[in-house]
């Protein structure tokens, strides 16, 4: 059973994968702790609520149903929550078990990080996005209308559980959509897994049990290892922004409705690697590679009138700019990236539009 760990000078807490974890969840609640507060979704609950349940071992529990969708995970809601967790009991001996996906685990964990100045939380993510990616590290956040996760707290989790089993009930697109995530890992840190994700690729689609076990392990063992080494983000943990600057212009100037998080980063991710091409760091054959993989994992849906040029001074006002200057994640060979600022616009667009047109 892969376990890791995530180590930071706050904290140091295990992350599981294995079909049937969520089983084990009794075993990583805190010393004695009180009322459990369960943040979820009606579908993940309708879904899934069995496996929680057997999971809770009988322990004291209140459900918090959150409505669901991105235009929600605001700091009303966290409000709202905080309310109910009062009304039913809620103080310092609590917890929160933030169950589904990385919406619920970004606005269960940041209200745990908030409730009484912080309880604890155990996050156990249901999409793969969520298992790869928001579920570990800690980041928590809600979004503003100024922008999405404008408001959030660091809060690392008592524990990560990731069971595989539950990804059964996503659809496709939501699968799919959370792979891009898992070949970013690859870009990034891993050639064996992008050499997996390249021979396998009916397997992964097809969630066959090893496999799909593999390729989250993987993932997660990356993530755990980046955000132990650079928890805030100052300096290695920005190389898993990899495609997520254009990625984020995208979502913005599409208003969050039309791409998922990972089709934009995927988008993103052929932009870059375009980008580091015409920047002389990488070669073609490996610029190919990569571009044919996220294709392999599509089709992500088209473009909907946005043009390059209206994604430029979006990208100027990516929360990962720094005093004016954007920040590229680029790849040099496959698994390795380095983190370049200071491209001129005009590349930049050329890379968009050679990459997606
Ligand atoms: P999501 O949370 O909206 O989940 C997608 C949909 O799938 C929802 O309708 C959900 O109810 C449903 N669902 C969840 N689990 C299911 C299951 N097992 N079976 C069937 N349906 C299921 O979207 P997401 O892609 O998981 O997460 C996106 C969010 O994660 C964004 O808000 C993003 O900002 C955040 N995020 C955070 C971090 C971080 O480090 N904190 C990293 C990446 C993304």
């Amino acid at each position: 059973m892969p376990e890791f760990a995530v180590t930071t000078p706050s904290a140091r807490y295990p992350v599981l994968v294995t079909r049937g974890a969520v089983l084990k969840l009794a075993e990583f609640f805190p010393a004695r702790s009180g009322r459990a507060f369960i943040v979820t979704t009606e579908d993940v609950w309708r879904l899934h609520a069995e496996r929680i349940e057997r999971g809770m071992a009988g322990h004291a529990a209140h459900r918090i149903i959150f409505p669901g969708g991105e235009h929600n995970k605001r700091l009303a809601v966290i409000e709202h929550m905080a309310e109910e967790m009062m009304a039913h009991g809620g103080d310092r001996s609590s917890f929160v078990i933030a169950f589904g996906g990385g919406i619920v685990n970004d606005l269960g964990g940041f209200l745990a990080a908030v409730f009484l100045r912080g309880v604890p939380v155990i996050q156990v993510p249901t999409t793969l996005l969520a298992q790869v990616d928001a579920a570990v590290g800690g980041k928590t956040a809600v979004n503003l209308v100024s922008g999405k996760n404008l408001v959030g707290a660091f809060h690392q989790p008592r524990a990560v559980l990731i069971d595989p089993e539950v990804l059964r009930t996503l659809p496709q697109r939501e699968y799919r959509a959370g792979l891009f995530e898992v070949i970013k890992c690859g870009i990034i840190r891993s050639a064996s897994l992008f050499h997996l994700l390249e021979t396998k690729s009916h397997d992964v689609l097809a969630m066959e049990p090893d496999t799909l076990e593999e390729v989250i392990a993987e993932s997660v063992r990356i993530k755990c290892e980046v955000v132990s080494e650079d928890e805030k983000e100052s300096d290695l943990r920005r190389i898993l922004n990899f495609g997520h600057t254009i990625g984020h212009a995208l979502e913005a100037e599409t208003r969050y409705t039309h791409f998922l998080h990972g089709e934009a980063v995927a988008l993103g991710m052929k932009a870059a690697t375009e980008l580091a091409r015409l920047l002389g760091m990488l070669d073609a054959g490996e610029s190919r590679r990569i571009r044919t993989m996220i294709d392999a994992y599509g089709p992500v849906p088209g473009l909907n009138g946005v043009t390059p040029e209206s994604l430029l001074p979006r990208l100027a006002k990516d929360k990962k700019t720094i005093q004016g200057s954007v920040h590229f994640v680029l790849p040099t060979r496959v698994g390795e990236v380095r983190v370049v600022s200071g491209i001129e616009d005009r590349l930049v667009l050329e890379a968009m539009r050679s990459a997606w047109f």
